[in-house]
């Protein structure tokens, strides 16, 4: 056989597979320098500001007003005169109309709101983009359905808004958040003052111009930013009928200290150390997979994150190894970043905490894995974190670290999986692996947590109801459990009665 020549090419292998950077642009972003309060539909002029910053790199965004207690009490004042002024007694069919039309613009404007979630608040430009966003406007456009089916959803309550609400909200999901707190309360009828956290004041006040865009009334929603100081002077104003507060479990604390007997309302959605339980007959690469996005998404600034991972012995080893393995492919970097897992930590307050922790967990005497990772010099970040060999005692097995860290621990049956999950003061979630549906249900009955996942984690839905139990807090968010908390109820006659 005649030999064929074959032409000697040298091909150009790249040596090098890494990604390419693919940043979102910030322009669709236009900031102001300075913001004051929203309040009546007006922008009032603060006294004292703040700059509040960009954690990836410590770049000033822009100064914000740091809310006084009269500051407060005008803002209550003018969502008690817009109470009164229509909006309680508005039908509900046409409130709905407002929701609708806020969920409308909030999807038009979707990119605009997300690039600045992942600037002030330092999460990957995907998470925002994908989750925070979308859930969002998905919670107006379910309350919105509620508006005028309130009698449906409670038949022979009669039920009527409670007034005024004081919404108080965290750093981890500005927006969302928001709109948890936002979305029901219009829907019943009430008016808001809400208080956006210090370090996360921007999508808040960029939805100020939502509410414009939408013409809700003026007074309807009042937006105050400011610190701990402002929220203290919120949950103390007279005026107020009902407070909703998400953040730790300390402050949860207080404010049910500090509203103990004066009649005013209350919910509160705190804390969790969630158990996600893995066991040995589940598909383990896709554990691995809800594991990593139980813990690592969002930077583990998550209430509801599978902080304590709970491994049937003798599947420890090969789980331990794949995971350890997943997370050599994480990448931590750009918030703005299209490629980026893992962003920027919130603030370097945040920061300091989960390496106190992360350094309390090495001194106990438990093994740590972080892979090789090369961080950005400026701004708040932290490796992607796994212990292996913790006892139960540990600090990192006990307190909220609210961080990308992961601790592992191990359990033979699943009456002793139970016991291990439910040891902990928290009770907000929870996620069982395993390819049995009978005990999937098994577990389900016996774990004390508002919510639990099974084969997945972390997700969520407007029509799912979201909240804890022991210090997680109480009240539920979502679905039309999430209406009670902002409807008071007048029981009428019975039927034919
Ligand atoms: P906080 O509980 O302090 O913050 C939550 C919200 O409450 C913020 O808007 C905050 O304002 C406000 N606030 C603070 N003090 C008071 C007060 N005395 N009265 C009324 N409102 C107040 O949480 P941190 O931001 O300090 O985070 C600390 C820890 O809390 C985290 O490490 C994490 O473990 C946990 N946490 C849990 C969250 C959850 O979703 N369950 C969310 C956030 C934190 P400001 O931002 O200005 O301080």
């Amino acid at each position: 056989m005649a030999e064929i020549d074959k032409p000697q090419r040298e091909v150009d292998l790249p040596g090098d597979w890494a990604y390419a950077s693919a940043p979102e642009s910030r322009d669709i972003v236009h900031l102001r320098d300075r913001y004051g309060y929203y309040v009546g539909g007006e922008w009032l002029e603060p006294a004292e500001t703040y700059e509040t910053i960009a954690p990836r790199d410590e770049e000033p965004l822009a100064a914000v007003g740091q809310a006084t207690a009269e500051d407060v009490d005008r803002a209550v004042a003018a969502a008690r005169t817009a109470y009164a002024d229509g909006w309680s007694s508005l039908p509900g069919s046409e409130r709905a109309k407002f929701l609708f039309r806020i969920a409308r613009i909030l999807q038009e404007r979707s990119r605009e709101f997300a690039v600045l979630e992942s600037l002030n608040g330092g999460k990957p430009i995907k998470e925002s983009r994908d989750v925070d966003l979308p859930l969002a406007a998905a919670h107006f456009f379910y309350y919105a359905g509620w508006a005028d089916k309130l009698e449906f959803a409670f038949p022979n309550r009669r039920p009527r808004p409670v007034g005024v609400a004081g919404q108080i909200i965290p750093w981890n999901f500005p927006l969302l958040m928001l709109a948890w707190k936002v979305a029901p309360a219009l829907a019943c009828g009430n008016t808001v003052v809400l208080k956006p956290a210090e370090t996360t004041p921007l999508t808040a006040l960029l939805f100020c111009d939502v509410l414009r865009q939408a013409e809700l009334p003026d007074g309807v929603v009042n937006i105050v930013t400011g610190d701990g100081r402002t929220g203290a002077a919120l949950v103390e104003s007279d005026d107020v009928d009902k407070i909703a507060f998400t953040g730790s479990t300390e402050v949860g604390k207080e404010i049910q200290r500090r509203l103990a007997g004066t009649g005013k309302r209350l919910t509160l959605e705190l804390g969790g150390k969630a158990a996600n339980i893995v066991f040995d007959d589940a598909a383990l690469d896709q554990a691995v997979e809800g594991i990593v996005n139980g813990i690592y998404f969002n930077q583990g600034h998550v209430c509801c994150a599978g902080s304590r991972l709970f491994v049937q012995e003798s599947i420890y080893e090969p789980l331990v190894a794949k995971l350890e393995r997943r997370l050599t492919t994480l990448r931590v970097g750009d918030p703005l970043d299209k490629n980026t897992d893992v962003g920027a930590i919130n603030s370097a307050a945040q920061l300091e905490r989960i390496q106190e922790l992360v350094a309390s967990g090495v001194e106990e005497g438990a093994e740590i894995y972080q892979p090789p990772c090369v961080l950005p010099e400026k701004g708040y970040w932290f490796v992607p974190t796994v212990f292996t060999n913790v006892a139960q005692s540990y600090r990192i097995a006990q307190e909220e670290i609210f961080g990308p860290v992961l601790s592992v621990l191990t359990f033979r049956t699943p009456e002793e999986a139970v016991e291990k999950a439910n040891n902990t003061p928290y009770g907000l979630s929870a996620g069982v692996w395993t390819e049995k549906g009978s005990r999937i249900l098994w577990m389900a009955q016996r774990l004390r947590a508002g919510v639990v996942w099974a084969n997945t984690f972390n997700r969520f839905d407007p029509s799912s109801p979201f909240g804890g139990y022991k210090e997680s807090g109480f009240g539920r968010e979502g679905g039309r459990h999430g209406l009670e908390p902002y409807l008071d109820f007048e029981e009428s006659e019975s039927f034919g009665g």
